[in-house]
């Protein structure tokens, strides 16, 4: 009875009474995420109904293999709401390809990709990192970079933007297995079908990482990849407002070997409690209201884009099609110091690289802003007028009233 009761308690008491330290840096950030404006370009703040099915006991099972055919007994709730989320990514992409969503990040998504559709030495073809890229798509310091052999395309140096002419010369020198699609920081529309194209010509397989868009995608927003892409991988966290994880979708041809790249090529167990975040993320992104919240994103960000014009700063490629705007500090200092100085202020961005960036990663000449998460929180195209204007005034060492402006725009959101 003494055990059992100890049992008991273990499985009911608070995380505040279990283990006040945690408790405590809990409640900090989560204060710390009300109190300042979060405008890194690959967060958002998730619904109290996401959290709940992420906190929830799906944590505890073990569910390895497919929806039907699991390793374990007892998957048949973690059934129910794997393929819950599955018939709903297809739903909200609009999408007869198939899903996989267990896939615990993008970088894992892109992994089990290629490791489903290369061998070890072939070749990716994929936007630059240091022109907004990302460094799962075969960066020297990431597992894609050292068992494949990439090449990357940037932007062009007038335009900032990708030039296709340009990625369809070197895909036909570098003949790639894989053309991937997808960035960043890239502030502008991608197009699928001219990479479509390519891929085509060179006899590549096109993946298309909508990581930072899927939102917008799902809202339409965005022109979607499905259709023009052999594969689509996406986070989950980014636009998409969901919790943290990756979806992989794939042609009918690519299935098997995806499924089998996923689990057991890459990963063990599925994080089933994740899975069921997805799938409450997916309801949310299918309701009318998520696609009013994608169009106020990018017009938050056309308005952010704007006023730093105004105020004298250079943005990359003139402006933004989507959800962040790479800002050119044009020499008045670095994107490190600038993060710096905004982080004092409870205003939160990420240095950046510039195409053809002088500097080195550590410090770069930009800062990337972006609209998701403050959008999330309410804020309209006159608050991101607001936000644009602080900014400026920070980085051009004017305080006045810094700490009520910014307390203003947190408490307007609420
Ligand atoms: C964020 C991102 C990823 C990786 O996501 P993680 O979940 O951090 O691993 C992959 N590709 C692109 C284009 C991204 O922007």
């Amino acid at each position: 009875m003494i055990r059992l009761s100890l049992c008991a308690d273990r499985l009911t008491r608070s995380l505040a009474d279990v283990d006040p330290e945690v408790a405590r840096i809990v409640q900090e950030e989560d204060w710390r995420q009300r109190r300042g404006l979060q405008l890194i370009a690959s967060e958002n703040l998730v619904s109290a109904a996401v959290r709940e099915a992420v906190g929830s006991v799906l944590t505890d099972k073990y569910a390895e293999g497919r929806p039907g055919r699991r390793y374990y007994a007892g998957c048949e709730f973690a059934d129910q709401v794997e393929q819950l989320a599955e018939a709903r990514a297809r739903e909200v992409f609009d999408t007869d390809y198939q899903v996989n969503v267990q896939p615990h990040s993008g970088t894992s998504a892109n992994l089990s990709v290629f490791l489903a559709v290369m061998k070890p030495g072939d070749r990716i073809l994929s936007m630059d990192l240091a022109m907004g890229g990302h460094l799962s798509h075969g960066s020297p310091y990431n597992a894609s970079g050292k068992l494949y052999e990439p090449s990357f395309y940037g932007v062009d140096k007038e335009s900032e933007r990708i030039d296709y002419d340009e990625v369809a010369r070197i895909a036909r020198e570098v003949r790639p297995r894989i053309l991937v699609a997808g960035a960043s920081a890239y502030p502008r529309q991608i197009d699928f079908a001219p990479f479509a194209a390519i891929a085509k010509e060179v006899d590549a397989l096109l993946l298309a990482d909508m990581s930072h868009i899927a939102g917008l995608v799902a809202a339409g927003e965005h022109p979607s990849p499905f259709g023009h892409a052999d594969i689509v991988t996406t986070t989950t966290h980014k636009t998409l407002r969901g919790p943290r994880g990756g979806l992989v979708f794939c042609r009918d041809a690519w299935k098997k070997r995806i499924h089998s790249a996923i689990f057991p090529g890459t990963q063990g167990g599925p994080l089933m409690h994740q899975i069921a975040g997805k799938a409450v993320a997916l309801k949310e992104a299918a309701e009318p209201a998520f696609v009013a919240y994608q169009r106020q994103v990018r017009a938050n960000a056309r308005v952010l884009a704007e006023v730093l014009v105004e105020r004298g700063y250079r943005i990359v490629s003139g402006g933004t099609d989507n959800h962040l705007v790479l800002v050119d500090l044009c020499e008045r200092m670095t994107g490190a110091e600038a993060e710096t100085a905004l982080r004092e202020h409870h205003i939160y961005v990420n240095k950046n690289l510039i195409p053809f960036d002088p500097l080195p990663s550590s410090k770069c000449s930009g800062i990337r802003v972006g609209t998701p998460a403050m959008t999330s929180r309410g804020l309209d195209e006159n608050d991101f007028r607001s936000v644009a204007n602080l900014i400026a005034d920070i980085l051009a060492g004017e305080s006045v009233e810094v700490a009520e402006r910014v307390g203003a725009l947190c408490g307007e959101a609420e």
